[in-house]
């Protein structure tokens, strides 16, 4: 049951949010791994601060020895941010500063979070995890959440209804498999569904209804993801990830009872790995993805630039990773950046350009949420915001 304390927080929370302006930003630094062939007892090169909001990266100098012969510590820079989460935060703490989001698309609002990173830094953990134990990320625990929301608003006369998609943006162009199939660009191609008012993005292929309450489905919906990804190997991460997977969740609810409608969006991203050419050591066909990728990674550097510059023009249409998510990144939406960090020396400099960029990021302010709602008082053109479904729903 909502109770009315509940809807009470939630109308403060989304003051709050208003006033603090629509961009958060959190930095997750994951433990050391076996892979890492750190030293036991290695000192890591990002510690989180107490204070749970900011962090320390350190550089060291190998040939100059120092503490625990891990190398004298050479330059400090500090960074703060909404939220640190220190490598002993598990899946569910984190999932505990997120789930204001969820609980925001399901208000009405069009929300964005993406996690950004090295490849190996633990962005794939964070959105998606493994398993349906403890060690699943945020996108199963979203369902969840969503799914107890949908049953204890049904009780009270609202329907709702949602739909699925998934959408792999791999080299800017197509998918793999798929290099000789004109007509699969076509069909992947992002629309934006003006028809509904809110420009929720559309693909043909991947837009499933899903009733979040049936795990069943809910799990055929996270194996079709994972058998979607590109994965190939460089130097850095044999699980290296190639493409952006975008899991956006649509939601429309309406009460007859009492004139209202409402309709929001979830988008869950887990981007390409944002390493360097240098570092990945690519040639040919791995070159050209990894062209491709930072292309769309510095679209989205492009666009959190104007944002935070206040630009009049910002340049969404760059790349289709900023046009599939202009309406969450535009003034209207909100945005939640989890920037992931890996704790080894090895990995400083692209640690240091992961912690500007969400710096970056962390200085834009997107205006002000439009939280797409009609009710029997507001007078909202009805071809603009009812519940009415996409033409373009498939079934699996
Ligand atoms: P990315 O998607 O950024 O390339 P992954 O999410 O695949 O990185 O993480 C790389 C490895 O590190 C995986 O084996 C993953 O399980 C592990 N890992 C990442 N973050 C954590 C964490 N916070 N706790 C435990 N293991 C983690
Ligand atoms: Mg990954």
């Amino acid at each position: 049951k909502v109770r009315d304390g509940e809807v009470q927080r939630r109308k403060l929370h989304n003051l709050v949010q208003e006033l603090r302006g629509n961009v958060r930003v959190y930095a997750r630094v994951r433990p050391f791994l076996p892979d890492d062939q750190a030293p036991a007892g290695a000192a890591p090169a990002i510690s989180a601060r107490g204070d749970g909001v900011s962090c320390v990266i350190v550089k060291r100098d190998a040939q100059r020895g120092g503490d625990g012969g891990s190398g004298a510590v050479v330059k400090t820079d500090t960074f703060a941010f909404d939220r640190v989460f220190p490598p002993s935060a598990g899946q569910e703490a984190v999932f505990a500063e997120v789930s204001e989001f969820v609980q925001s698309a399901l208000d009405g609002y069009n929300v964005c979070l993406f996690s950004y990173g090295q490849t190996g830094s633990g962005k794939t953990h964070t959105v998606v995890g493994s398993g349906a134990g403890p060690m699943r990320g945020i996108i199963p625990r979203a369902m969840e959440q969503v799914g107890r929301y949908k049953c204890s608003l049904e009780k009270q006369g609202w329907a709702y209804k949602m739909s699925a998609s998934f959408l792999e943006i791999y080299n800017e162009q197509r998918a793999p498999g798929a290099a000789n199939d004109a007509s699969y660009d076509a069909r992947h191609e992002i629309k934006h569904d003006t028809r509904s008012g809110s420009m929720s993005p559309v693909t043909d292929l991947t837009l499933l209804p899903l009733d979040p309450t049936d795990t069943g489905e809910v799990e055929r919906i996270l194996e079709l993801a994972a058998r979607h990804r590109a994965v190939g190997c460089t130097s850095m991460n044999a699980r290296s990830s190639r493409s952006h997977s975008v899991f956006t969740l649509y939601m429309r609810a309406s009460n007859a009872a009492a004139g209202s409608a409402l309709r929001g969006a979830l988008h869950l991203v887990d981007l390409a790995g944002s390493e360097r050419l240098d570092r990945s050591g690519a040639t040919g066909q791995r070159l050209k993805e990894t062209q491709a990728i930072n292309k769309s990674l510095s679209a989205l550097t492009d666009v959190f630039t104007a944002l935070a510059n206040k630009t009049a023009h910002v340049p969404f249409r760059n790349s289709k990773l900023t046009y599939l998510l202009q309406p969450a990144l535009s003034g209207e939406g909100k945005t939640l950046m989890m920037v992931n960090l890996s704790p080894t020396d090895d990995s400083y400099s692209e640690s240091l350009c992961s912690l500007r960029f969400a710096s970056q990021v962390n200085q834009c302010e997107l205006g002000r949420a439009k939280r797409n709602i009609r009710d029997a008082s507001a007078t909202i053109d009805d071809g603009a915001s009812t519940c009415s479904s996409s033409s373009s729903v498939a079934s699996l």
